[in-house]
């Protein structure tokens, strides 16, 4: 009830939807089974949590924040919502987004901008704004979101709290609605290293038959709570290439301080070397558009979502996907076109996987020679609303810091790590896949 009257009186449009009754709200769904009200002894009992608008939950609005979805009640739940209304938690709301996740400051939303707490003429990063800026304002305990090139992780470090991007394939995309399949995972947001890690548990599990791509993996017998308070003998590398230009003084003193931290806890920092990592925002906004533009022909006013009628069917089509779409994720499907269309496929498309093989090559290297990875996890702190709006290269480059380590697959976590003028700072703790437990242990040690 405390959130729920929290999150009633939001001034940071952090939701678009909040439940009546969370404790029954997505009951019915998966399976088809009512499962009811949570028992008192399960994990998670009564947890409120927050969640993003991408994830499809029973009979729950869910639009990705695009028009083309808005009054959409799926008929089914996402295997990581079950997951945790299983272990007892409970459904408070949907969160603000960008349009089917695309972009870095929550800006491309068709229910409008989110306020970052900390600054309210300030963005709170993207897609997964309104999940961090809910956390970080108190709205919620804990918030779900989905990270594709840093979408978890950018909005948890210009909000000032934890976000985990998991190994690619631990937790299921089932009933996650698509972005880029082969870089789309969910994440938690939350106030502390031990929360994401409580939550990470009960997100994971047995394989889901329905995600060919899910790998069984953690769950709260193979996991645990972090502990840890030394770090020693860790040894952490530092890529010299994401620390280039780009990357604001604040954000830098900021990490470095946050280096020195984890040396005086034991820890040996070292520099690390990869050498393909400037690449990968090119490499991603090559991948990321031609998947993007290849699971988006499903809105085409038939099977999902709004129509707009007309007298044939491609008019139908084409006035659906016109009126329903967003000026971003219009010019994300143009751009997939483009590259996957024959004549360009090799010269785009082809050579953007060639750069992703080189990348994954570059982190196998380097967790030869360290345990950890550590980067600013976004050059710069939370900027000012609008300010980015007209100049897409710009917003990209938001994501600089994030996007090699979604090409490579591995797991990461953004921490907060002290202020630049007075906003927050994130940091970026990286290891090999299913390395989580380490990176968590580590994250709870600097915290
Ligand atoms: N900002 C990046 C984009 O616009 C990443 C988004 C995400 O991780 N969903 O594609």
């Amino acid at each position: 009830d405390a959130y729920r009257q929290r999150a009633a009186a939001d001034d940071t449009n952090s939701f678009t939807w909040l439940a009546d009754d969370p404790t029954t709200a997505g009951a019915g769904g998966f399976g088809g089974e009512d499962r009811g009200v949570p028992g008192a002894d399960t994990v998670l009992a009564g947890l409120p949590v927050a969640i993003k608008d991408l994830f499809c939950i029973t009979g729950v609005p869910t639009a990705a924040c695009s028009n083309l979805l808005r009054g959409y009640r799926p008929p089914y739940t996402a295997t990581v919502v079950a997951r945790l209304q299983e272990a007892g938690a409970t459904i408070l709301g949907k969160t603000n987004q960008d349009e089917f996740a695309m972009g870095s400051s929550n800006e491309n939303s068709a229910f409008g901008p989110v306020r970052n707490p900390w600054d309210r003429s300030r963005v709170p990063g993207g897609s997964s704004g309104g999940s961090a800026a809910a956390v970080a304002a108190g709205l919620a305990p804990v918030a779900l979101g989905t990270d594709t090139g840093g979408s978890v992780r950018q909005p948890a470090a210009l909000c000032g709290v934890v976000g985990l991007k998991p190994t690619y394939g631990t937790v299921s995309r089932y009933g996650m609605i698509a972005f880029a399949s082969s870089l789309d995972q969910a994440g938690p947001i939350s106030r502390t290293v031990a929360d994401t890690a409580l939550l990470f548990q009960h997100m994971t599990g047995p394989v889901d038959p329905r995600d060919a791509t899910s790998i069984g993996w953690g769950g709260a017998d193979e996991l645990g709570l972090p502990t840890a308070e030394r770090l020693d003998g860790l040894r952490i590398g530092v890529p010299v290439e994401l620390l280039g230009e780009g990357v604001e003084p604040g954000v830098r003193a900021a990490f470095d301080a946050a280096l020195r931290r984890a040396e005086d806890l034991g820890a040996e920092v070292t520099d690390v070397a990869l050498p393909h990592a400037r690449h990968a925002l090119a490499a991603y906004y090559v991948l990321a558009p031609a998947e993007a533009s290849s699971n988006l022909s499903r809105f085409d006013g038939v099977r999902y979502g709004n129509r707009v009628d007309a007298d044939d069917l491609v008019s139908l089509y084409t006035r659906t996907r016109h009126d329903g779409f967003g000026p971003e994720v219009k010019r994300r499907i143009m751009l997939g076109t483009f590259a996957l269309s024959s004549g360009y496929y090799d010269a785009y498309y082809g050579r953007a996987q060639q750069v992703r093989t080189k990348i994954v090559e570059d982190f196998r290297a380097a967790h030869e020679q360290v345990d950890l990875i550590a980067t600013p996890t976004s050059p710069t702190v939370a900027w000012k609303l609008g300010e980015r709006v007209d100049d897409p290269l710009a917003m990209y480059q938001a994501d600089t810091s994030t996007l090699p380590f979604s090409l490579a697959g591995v797991p990461a976590i953004s921490i907060p790590c002290g202020l630049s003028e007075g906003l927050p700072v994130g940091l970026q703790l990286s290891g090999p896949v299913f390395s989580e437990q380490r990176i968590l242990e580590a994250a709870h040690a600097l915290e």
